[in-house]
């Protein structure tokens, strides 16, 4: 497995295998690496002959209160993990390489990323943006792979994607949990022993929105206050929102349709925990 620092030489890499008419995959993380990111890597190495893994902890995505400072690196791990799920590069480029002085592009997408994290997260998502147009440029994929964890961001990505013709296929693979459904998080290391235990709360309550749903609840509210009376349950847990949303526009509704996906972000003690759930109901017959 290569490491790969520079810009430049990622793009020299790419653009080699490209001329050999190789498909490149490519898995974007900030690292501290868990089993939702191997699953992530595990598709791609399924579905690509060169395999590249970013590893990089993005500035620009977060917030002047934010954990960037603390938030988890565990950089010998993680190229552990890759080496031993067969990934070709590993790409660390430095936030100096990534913004070098005199940088001043930012990508911003106003619609999608209005709600939700966007609402509660003033800069991230043009942050996100960013990175990952940058990113693409770097690595050339033809297809990348992002976490259906991460709904509202894998939403941005495929709108990003189509808006600016970047021609990179985008495969959303499903969020992977925990044993008692906790979503996996690179946070959760965040979580003391009391606060991990009560955390599943929060995918508790979507899982009841859902059932709610499939008894044949269709007012929009009456579902979202289906999950409100779980958390509230929780005394340790606070609600950022609690919503049922259609899964392309992201905008709430007021009555369920076929597909919804609903969307959740709570707090307990320091920290924020999200999540998500998309319900299909089955076509009724005619
Ligand atoms: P991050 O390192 O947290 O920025 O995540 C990198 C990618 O892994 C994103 O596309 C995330 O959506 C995805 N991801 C994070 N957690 C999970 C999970 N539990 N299951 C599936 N994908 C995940």
């Amino acid at each position: 497995m290569k490491i790969v620092r520079s810009p430049t030489a990622m793009t020299d890499w790419s653009e080699r295998l490209l001329r050999e008419g190789v498909n490149i995959g490519f898995v974007p993380t900030m690292g501290a690496l868990h089993d939702g990111h191997r699953a992530l890597i595990r598709q791609a190495r399924l579905r690509c002959d060169a395999l590249v893994v970013s590893l990089f902890v993005n500035p620009t995505q977060f917030g002047p209160q934010e954990d960037l400072a603390k938030y988890p690196r565990t950089l010998p791990q993680d190229r552990a993990l890759c080496r031993a799920e067969g990934v070709d590069v590993c790409f660390e480029p430095t936030a100096q390489a990534m913004y070098p002085e005199g940088f001043q592009t930012i990508v911003t997408l106003p619609t999608i990323a209005r709600r939700w994290e966007g609402e509660r997260r003033p800069h991230h998502f043009s942050g996100v943006a960013t990175v990952v147009t940058k990113l693409f440029g770097m690595v050339r994929p033809q297809l990348a792979f992002f976490g259906q964890k991460d709904f509202q961001q894998s939403a941005l990505v495929r709108q990003l994607v189509k808006d600016l013709n970047l021609g990179v296929e985008i495969s959303v693979c499903p969020t992977v949990r925990e044993a008692d459904g906790l979503a996996m998080s690179s946070r959760n290391v965040y979580l003391t022993q009391d606060e991990r235990t009560r955390a599943v709360t929060l995918y508790k309550s979507l899982r009841a929105g859902a059932e709610a749903i499939r008894r044949g609840v269709t007012d929009g509210e009456a579902v979202q206050s289906v999950m409100v009376q779980v958390v509230k349950g929780e005394a340790a847990m606070t609600i950022d929102y609690l919503a049922v949303c259609d899964p392309f526009t992201l905008e709430p509704l007021s009555t369920v349709t076929s597909r919804v996906v609903l969307l959740g972000a709570v707090r307990i003690g320091s920290v924020r925990l999200i999540d998500n759930l998309l319900v299909t109901l089955p076509r009724r017959s005619s």
